[in-house]
Order: C-alpha cells, then sequence, then structure tokens
C-alpha cells in the first residue's frame, strides 16, 4: 500500500491512512510512504541555498520543515509516545542541519549530497506514520528503505538493482510480515551497495511500492492518491467524463506521456512484469485497475487525451527529402538542442513534426533553414485516443473523423503502436473535439469497464 505526499500532508490524512491500512490487515500489507507533501521541493530549495552560501535560507527552511513534522506528531500521539519520537526527530533535523551548515561551509552541493538531504523527507514521514500506526493499534515496524532497495550511484536517478533489492526484502522485509508486523518504509529513497544514500526519481515512490510488491509477490499494488483514478477524459473539458475501472499497462503507458497525472505506469513495470495488478485508489476505494492485459471490450476507447503547447516544424526540401541522410541530418539538429521529437509524418517533398513549444524553437528552424525551407506554427495541440481494442478494428480512422467534421486536422499519426490514435489540431479547437469525441465513442459503456 503506497501512500503519496497529500496522504500523509497533516495528521488528518495520516489518521485516515491509518483507517485504511487498519481494514487490510488481515491482508499482511506493506507500506510505502512518500515525504509530507511539498516537503521534497523544500529539502531541495534549502539544500540549493546551503551551496549558494545563503545560510539563513536553509536553516530557516529547515526550521519549518521541524515544525511541521512536530506539529503532526504532537497532534497524532499521547504524550508518552511523543516523547519517545520526539528525541528521535530531534536528532534527524539536528543532523540536517548540521548537514547543511556543512554544505555552506564547503560552498558546493553536490549530487551526492542532495540526495542525503531530500532523503529526510522519507526517512521523516516514515517514522511519523509509523508511530502514529503504533498509537492506533496497528503492529507497524520501520523498515529503513536504504536497507533494501539498493541502487547504483547514479545520484537523484538511481537505478534500482532488482536481484538484490529481492534478497534484502526477503532478509528485512519478510520477516516482519511472517510475524504478523506492518513494514513501513519511505518510498523514493535507496542507498547503494556501499551505503550511500540515492533517490531514484522525483515521483519515485510509487516505484518503490512497485519494486517492493513484486519482489515480495505481493497480490496487488495499492497506490493511495487523492483523485479516483484515471478518467476517459479531462472532466473539466468534458464534466461526463467516466471513470475507467480497468485499463492495460500499455494503454496506461500511452496516456502518461498527455499527463495523466496520476502515476507514471514506468514505475509500476516491475509489478505488471510479474503480473501482479496495480491498484490506483482514492479513499473512497475506487479507482483504477491496471494490469498486464485486459479483455477485449465493446468500447472501441478507453480514453482522449489532449497535449497543448504543441509547435508543428515543417521541413520542405523539394529535391533533397528521399536523398539518403537527409531525415539523419534532420534529427541530428533537433538532437543538438536536445529537443524530443513527438509525431512525424513524411511526404514526398516534405517532413512535418511535433515538439513541445519551447525556446529553442527559433535556434532549430535556424539550423534547418540551411538544410530546406522550414515553417514553425505553435499553439497545436495533440489529441490521443488510446484503446486496445481498435487493434486489428476497420473503420476505426472514418468514425474518429467523422466524429471531427468540422475541425482541421493538421497532422495524422496512427499505427505506431496499434493501441493509439493521434491528430493534431489547433489548441483552440481542443475542448470541441474532445467534447464530440467524447460523445461519440462514450456513451454506450461496459459497465466493467467504466463506471
Ligand atoms: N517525495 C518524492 C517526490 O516528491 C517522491 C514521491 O513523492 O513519490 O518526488
Ligand atoms: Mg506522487
Amino acid at each position: 500500500m503506497k501512500f503519496g505526499g497529500t496522504s500523509v500532508e497533516d495528521s488528518t490524512a495520516i489518521d485516515q491512512i491509518a483507517e485504511i491500512v487498519k481494514a487490510r490487515l488481515a491482508e499482511r500489507p506493506l507500506v510505502v510512504v512518500s515525504a509530507m507533501s511539498r516537503v521534497t521541493d523544500t529539502l531541495l530549495a534549502m539544500a540549493a541555498a546551503a551551496g549558494k552560501g545563503d545560510r539563513d535560507k536553509a536553516l530557516d527552511l529547515c526550521h519549518q520543515v521541524r515544525e511541521r513534522h512536530f506539529n503532526t506528531a504532537g497532534e497524532l500521539l499521547g504524550t508518552g509516545l511523543f516523547t519517545e519520537l520526539h528525541s528521535e526527530v530531534h536528532s534527524e533535523f539536528d543532523s540536517l542541519e548540521q548537514l547543511l551548515r556543512g554544505i555552506v561551509a564547503v560552498g558546493e552541493l553536490t549530487p551526492r549530497t542532495s540526495d542525503y538531504v531530500v532523503s529526510f523527507g522519507e526517512r521523516l514521514s516514515s517514522i511519523v506514520v509509523t508511530a502514529a500506526f503504533v498509537a492506533r493499534d496497528i503492529p507497524a515496524t520501520l523498515l529503513d528503505a536504504r536497507q533494501v532497495i539498493i541502487t547504483d550511484g547514479q545520484h537523484g536517478r538511481a537505478i534500482p538493482q532488482v536481484e538484490e533489492i529481492n534478497h534484502q526484502l526477503q532478509a528485512h522485509a519478510q520477516p516482519l510480515l511472517a510475524g504478523g508486523r506492518v513494514p513501513v518504509m519511505g518510498g523514493f529513497i535507496g542507498s547503494t551497495r556501499e551505503g550511500i544514500t540515492t533517490t531514484i526519481g522525483r515521483g519515485g515512490s510509487d516505484f518503490s511500492a512497485a519494486l517492493a510488491g513484486a519482489g515480495l509477490s505481493a497480490e496487488r499494488i495499492e497506490i493511495w492518491t487523492d483523485v479516483d483514478g484515471m478518467k476517459t477524459t479531462d472532466p473539466r473539458v468534458c464534466p461526463d467524463a467516466h471513470r475507467i475501472k480497468i485499463i492495460s499497462f500499455d494503454e496506461a503507458a500511452e496516456l502518461a506521456y498527455f499527463g495523466a497525472k496520476v502515476l507514471h505506469p514506468a514505475t509500476v513495470l516491475p509489478a505488471i512484469e510479474k503480473n501482479i495488478p496495480v491498484l490506483v485508489l482514492n479513499s473512497s476505494n475506487e479507482g483504477t485497475r491496471i494490469v498486464a492485459r485486459t479483455q477485449k471490450s465493446r468500447s472501441l476507447f478507453k480514453a482522449i487525451a489532449a497535449k497543448p503547447r504543441i509547435t508543428i516544424i515543417e521541413i520542405v526540401a523539394a529535391r533533397m527529402l528521399m536523398a539518403h541522410g537527409f531525415l539523419a541530418r534532420v534529427f541530428e539538429i533537433f538532437d543538438r538542442h536536445k529537443c524530443a521529437i513527438d509525431i512525424v509524418s513524411t511526404s514526398e517533398v516534405s517532413i512535418s513534426v511535433t515538439v513541445d513549444s519551447n525556446e529553442a524553437i527559433p535556434a532549430i528552424t535556424a539550423d534547418l533553414e540551411k538544410l530546406a525551407y522550414v515553417k514553425f506554427s505553435g499553439r497545436q495541440a495533440i489529441i490521443c485516443l488510446v484503446g486496445e481494442s481498435i487493434r486489428e478494428r476497420p473503420g476505426v480512422a472514418a468514425q474518429v473523423f467523422d466524429a471531427m467534421k468540422e475541425i482541421n486536422v493538421r497532422m495524422i499519426s496512427q499505427g505506431a503502436s496499434e493501441i493509439n490514435m493521434s491528430f493534431v489540431i489547433e489548441e483552440s479547437d481542443v475542448a470541441a473535439a474532445i467534447q464530440r469525441l467524447h460523445a461519440r465513442f462514450f456513451n454506450d459503456l461496459d459497465p466493467e469497464v467504466f463506471d
């Protein structure tokens, strides 16, 4: 069971998750928690301030975080337990403060030290949550993530070493579970074999949960959040959007690029690979189940997503296009500007690509102009329809474009993944396009799949 930052943001939230965990005790859960909401950002800010020599700012931020943890713990615990926790939490913050002073003294913030500073977020939230659980009669035991989540040494984005993690889980988590304890572990952090603290990338607690669940062959992984799972489309654009009850990993992965903020599917891959379902749940227990494979449903699509702030770059080179090496040279320019390309379409004389609108576009265009005639148009959006049922189903494109008759489509891409159909339209047409498509494809819904 993984609880994100908002699920541990204050005493009320922690109280609630204690209830949720209690209801699951018979199923022998392991709990993974994020840092309290915004704490990771604040820790990064204090590390940066210390690195720039701004001691007062660093210590002031540290003081605020200390207060927040103490207030929360005080609200959650009776006097006896609070006294026990008090010195533990204080000594953690004392060492954080010392560390910040050290960074100021050496005048340099290394990635390694930065990881050490941010690790306090999950270390402290897990300490507080464990104590709160114990106070609520949950047999919780703190499990230091750095004992089990073994990674390489790429600070900030360290790569988990699955075999060793599984080994450590057997050594440290399994005995607790077997003894009827509920291990509580901070997400996001780990350590190298040499014991140096690392982090596995922002939002990494989902990843930690998937690693733990996969390593322990859990029956399922529950990601508890404050949203009710994934929706057929953005409810702000389309108020009658439905909850998706079940989605395949591939479908969820296609949607991730479109900012389905719920979770990044790549982070739960370790679980999916072992066929362990991942449930995205809110406190009312409803959400979306992400599984390796879904059954065919009568609905063509699972979701419609939009990504605004797209620029189309059109490269026209009447005599050059089919010359070999031309595409390579074009892509090399994008690469040099560290600019990712999303959709590509080519004709005999032109190439159109889409990129996220960014400040490098004029410079990229200038470089491209050395090869060809170039035109770019901003304020575009990608619309993406995702669904495994479109595989080998004829007439899908006709239905989609029929629903969008009055909307000007600038680029189309289908087939790359077989489960995704994307096209580019003007940003100002997004709401109309989504509403029409939603009305067309989400009216006769399979109750097994949608709510
Ligand atoms: N606390 C970390 C972050 O904010 C990890 C997480 O919340 O998943 O990125
Ligand atoms: Mg998160």
